[in-house]
């Protein structure tokens, strides 16, 4: 993970590496398909103009790919990008990083899960969903309470500060069980002795991620 903000410190890199691989011989107008083309321009969120003979169009490297209508930054696409295509090796690497030593790991049967240690399927492509403790439905309703918290609360996610909020999801999610009564009562208790002034928010480092974790009732050792 830390290789792949190296390779994508920001939106500039992520726009450039991006344009690189969908216009591999250089820029090339999506309207008319000019490759005489201006780069960079003095519009803000459309670097290129085509120069073709009646066209003139102004573009980015987003119009016309499922990236058009989002608000996205290129980082963040290019994340995502490479976290879907990654390879085996990349992604078991990642999900080891990011589980506690021992963990058991449920997926589905996508191939490049296999080979990870403590590891149970279930197979969706035979259309099985339940089998013993592999199951999707726990993860996916998390999954729902995740982005129901992004699109109706949380708005905009920072890399940066991400674990917090999926901590926050994790917190709800394992006192979903609770009435409001004991909900409101366990955030009382755990809010004796924590006061975080803003400047230790932004400040990164193992008493914040510890601190947050213990809030969010997930138990010592737990990478988040
Ligand atoms: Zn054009």
């Amino acid at each position: 993970m830390r290789d792949l903000f190296r390779k994508f410190p920001d939106d500039a890199t992520a726009e450039a590496w991006i344009a690189g691989i969908r216009w591999p011989d250089g820029p090339e107008c999506p309207r008319c398909g000019c490759t005489n083309v201006q780069h960079p321009t003095a519009h803000k969120t459309m670097p290129y103009r085509c120069r073709g003979k009646g066209c003139w169009r102004f573009f980015s490297v987003r119009v016309g790919t499922v990236m058009q209508d989002s608000k996205l930054g290129y980082q963040e696409w290019a994340i995502g990008f490479y976290l879907h295509n990654t390879s085996g090796p990349t992604l078991r690497g990642f999900v080891q990083d990011r589980s506690a030593d021992g963990a058991m790991v449920y997926s589905d049967d996508h191939r490049a899960y296999r080979g990870l240690p403590h590891h149970e399927t279930v197979r969706h492509s035979v259309a099985e969903y339940v089998n013993g403790q592999a199951h999707m439905n726990g993860i996916e309703s998390f999954w729902a309470g995740l982005k129901r918290a992004y699109h109706g609360t949380f708005h905009h996610v920072s890399a940066e500060h991400l674990d917090r909020y999926v901590c926050e999801a994790a917190g709800r999610h394992n006192r979903r069980g609770l009435d409001t009564l004991a909900m409101m009562e366990r955030m009382v208790a755990g809010m004796v002795g924590r006061h975080l002034p803003y400047a230790d928010l932004i400040a990164d480092g193992p008493h914040a991620r510890k601190r947050d974790a213990e809030l969010a009732g997930i138990p010592p050792g737990h990478p988040f």
